[in-house]
């Protein structure tokens, strides 16, 4: 019988959770097929290092269950064998997360990387090596706030090759501009195509969407991101990052079409989410911000300019003011817009903030006509960094209408739309940085996984 103590590493042994600790101090005795639940559990009701141990005791007792069942399998050469082995790389991947999640919150995150680098040997296949990847790009993402980084460290893995939805999702995200049309899309099928989740699946049938409204296909944009819409809203089944994606894709294809009535079911869909109580302050910042944009859209400056100051009451946000200058010069408010912009910290900003920036700017000068905000904002304008032909035709718009200053027009509502699109295509993929309340998002990996 392949009993599962024939498998256990010697005693004096590191342990195979990656703890650093020996075999008897840590998961001996205690590794269990239960502790996955008890983590959870732990995790939900905050009680962080007891959730860090049951993580750790299930972490071994899945990979002895490895090395006791899936690899004699292996050798055994039967086809299931594979199958098998699948849904371990799946299976860990999934318990690394939450590793790394428990690390986060225990305040050790700087020992999450040695901990990879002992179970990079857990599991012998490349796939696994995948997986490993991605953890250490998150890492230097979330953990360490280092995009570039990140954006080395995912690279590492063959992206043409890859099928592993999360670490696509998270090179999407950190990739520079310059990825071409098809590698994109080949990516993005790809995350649709590869992962169970929902929510993952609106959220970058929309960002498809998009980018073909950003080579100039906005119909075709549209219907792609419309039907996306159709089939989450059909699903039986609906998890808190799903319907708050589904907000923003109402919100999104209403700005595309110039449809107010969509804006409005999108303003309907991010109040209800307000009144469930299911974010954390920084997920609250989101979506009051949100339902600013959408009051910004419709031209309701006054509305939107309540909502961007209770956004920033939950949490200081330098790009909300980005969009809140916006609201307070439309309504007159040029002083204010002018010393707002003027104030703010732009060196953190990527280059889609510091588009947003650049397009603030020139709504002021276009609106005060004072020399001073003029040659800012063509200043800003043309330091803009990027390679999508719609938003480089918008820059290049408002260049000219500087250069230019002819009597003000109203702006066509693809200009309107534009000048936030780019941020939504570098969403960040569902990991804790997004602000939900990380209970619901370890409730929402369990439905997930159930199905
Ligand atoms: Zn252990």
């Amino acid at each position: 019988m392949n009993t599962l103590n024939n498998f256990e590493p010697g005693h004096k042994h590191p342990c195979l959770c990656g703890s650093g600790k020996r075999f008897k101090r840590c998961c001996l005795g205690k590794y269990s097929s239960r502790a996955q639940n008890d983590a959870f559990k732990e995790f939900n009701n905050g009680n962080y290092k007891n959730a860090l141990e049951h993580c750790r005791h299930h972490i071994t007792w899945y990979l002895l269950c490895h090395r006791a069942h899936t690899i004699p399998f292996l050798s055994s050469g039967m086809p299931e064998a594979e199958e098998l082995l699948r849904i371990d790389i799946l299976a860990m991947a999934d318990l690394v997360d939450l590793l790394h999640l428990c690390y986060f919150r225990n305040n050790i995150s700087a020992d999450f990387p040695d901990a990879l680098s002992f179970l990079e040997h857990a599991i012998s296949d490349p796939r696994w090596n995948v997986v490993i990847n991605y953890q250490k790009a998150l890492w230097y993402l979330v953990d360490k706030n280092d995009r570039s980084n990140a954006y080395q460290e995912i690279s590492k893995i063959d992206i043409k090759e890859c099928d592993y939805a999360e670490a696509l999702t998270l090179y999407l995200d950190v990739v520079p501009d310059e990825i071409s049309f098809t590698d994109k899309q080949s990516i993005i099928d790809r995350i649709i195509q590869n992962t169970t989740k929902e929510s993952y699946i609106l959220q970058y049938t929309i960002v498809k969407g998009i980018s073909f409204c950003l080579i100039g296909e906005v119909d075709k944009g549209c219907n792609i991101i419309e039907s996306a819409i159709n089939h989450y809203k059909e699903l039986d089944e609906h998890s808190i990052y799903g319907d708050y994606m589904l907000a923003h894709a109402l919100e999104t294809l209403g700005e595309l079409r110039n449809d107010k009535h969509l804006i409005g079911d999108a303003i309907e869909l991010y109040k209800r989410e307000i009144d469930a109580n299911s974010y954390s302050p920084s997920g609250l910042a989101m979506l009051l911000k949100s339902i600013g944009d959408c009051y910004l859209f419709i031209s309701d400056y006054p509305t939107a300019i309540s909502y961007y100051e209770s956004s920033l009451t939950k949490e200081s946000n330098d790009l909300t003011r980005v969009f809140l200058s916006r609201a307070l010069v439309n309504n007159g408010k040029l002083y204010e817009c002018r010393k707002m912009l003027a104030t703010l910290k732009i060196e953190k900003f990527n280059d889609a903030n510091k588009y947003d920036y650049a397009i603030s700017w020139a709504i002021l000068a276009l609106l005060s006509l004072e020399q001073r905000d003029i040659q800012t904002a063509k200043a800003r304008l043309k330091e803009v960094k990027t390679s999508d032909y719609l938003f480089i035709r918008q820059r290049d718009n408002y260049i000219i209408e500087l250069l230019e200053l002819t009597a003000k027009e109203e702006q066509s509502f693809i200009i309107k739309a534009l000048g936030k699109l780019n941020r939504y295509v570098t969403l960040n993929p569902n990991f804790f940085g997004i602000g939900l309340n990380i209970n619901n998002i370890i409730e929402d990996i369990e439905t997930n996984k159930s199905k």
